[in-house]
């Protein structure tokens, strides 16, 4: 019998609905400056961890790599949009990563390391995708104050076609 196909998956925060769709809606607006293809309000997500393809006979000893990390919840601030020519991303993250975020972000990659788990070897890059394909805004508007409660870390499947990728949640993990 041959092995399961692999899974595409990753570890994230995900905001809240109206969070989301107050993210989306200034995607919107900043889209009449830059073009580009606006994130779905119900995709819009900060990756923690980025694990690629991986058997789904694993998902049950890296759920296990999840519950073993600490974590604590937090509020997040998005307070700075950015564009990032390389990837020609429009992106709001915080001003200065919290240190909450730094710490669970950092206790999944050692538990996952410790486990045999391959990530992303590139610095932990707090960052949420609000447009993609876009061209180089002059200015971009500001951000609405959006007070996002970071309270649980999701593990998620990405699947990629052709008008984009489409996720699932597999399972939620609570911090304390
Ligand atoms: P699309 O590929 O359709 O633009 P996407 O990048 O959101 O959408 P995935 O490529 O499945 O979909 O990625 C899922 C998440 O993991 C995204 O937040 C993405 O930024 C992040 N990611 C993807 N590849 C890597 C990587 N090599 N290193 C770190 N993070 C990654
Ligand atoms: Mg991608």
């Amino acid at each position: 019998m041959s092995a399961a196909a692999p899974w595409r998956l990753f570890l994230a925060v995900w905001p809240a609905p109206e969070i989301a769709m107050a993210l989306n809606a200034w995607a919107r607006t900043a889209q009449v400056e830059c073009g580009g293809r606006v994130t779905l309000a119900a995709n819009i997500h900060l990756t923690l961890a980025f694990l690629g393809d991986i058997s789904p006979e694993r998902v049950p000893r890296l759920a296990d790599c999840v519950r073993r990390a600490d974590g604590s919840g937090h509020v997040l601030a998005l307070e700075e949009a950015r564009y990032w020519k390389h990837s020609r991303v429009v992106w709001a993250g915080p001003r200065e990563i919290p240190p909450a975020l730094a710490a669970v972000a950092g206790a999944l990659e050692r538990e996952l390391v410790l486990a045999g788990f391959t990530t992303e070897a590139r610095e932990f890059n707090a960052h949420v995708t609000l447009l993609r394909m876009a061209r180089l805004p002059r200015l971009l508007p500001s951000l609405p104050s959006l007070p996002w409660q970071v309270d649980e870390i999701v593990l998620v499947r990405s699947q990629l076609s052709s008008t984009g990728s489409s996720y699932a949640v597999l399972e939620r993990f609570p911090l304390a």
